[in-house]
């Protein structure tokens, strides 16, 4: 396993090949989840936390504007 501020030369994916890469970890401040990899991969992981907390607190505000369950 990489650890963090390591600086992977090369990393090739089913994407294509990343140079120069640095590993870095990050965890979500909504629910804590960490993720340790490039920071490539590191956006998705924010891009998908951000996506998926949005979705279940507009899912609350919804419940709770028709009167909670
Ligand atoms: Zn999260």
């Amino acid at each position: 396993m990489k650890e963090v501020g390591e600086i992977v030369s090369e990393i090739e994916t089913p994407t294509g090949i990343y140079y120069d890469c640095e590993i870095v970890q990050i965890s979500c401040p909504a629910c804590g989840e960490t993720f340790k990899g490039m920071k490539r991969s590191a956006g998705g992981f924010i891009a998908g936390h951000h996506a998926y907390h949005e979705f279940v607190n507009s899912q609350d505000l919804i419940i709770e504007a028709m009167g909670g369950v």
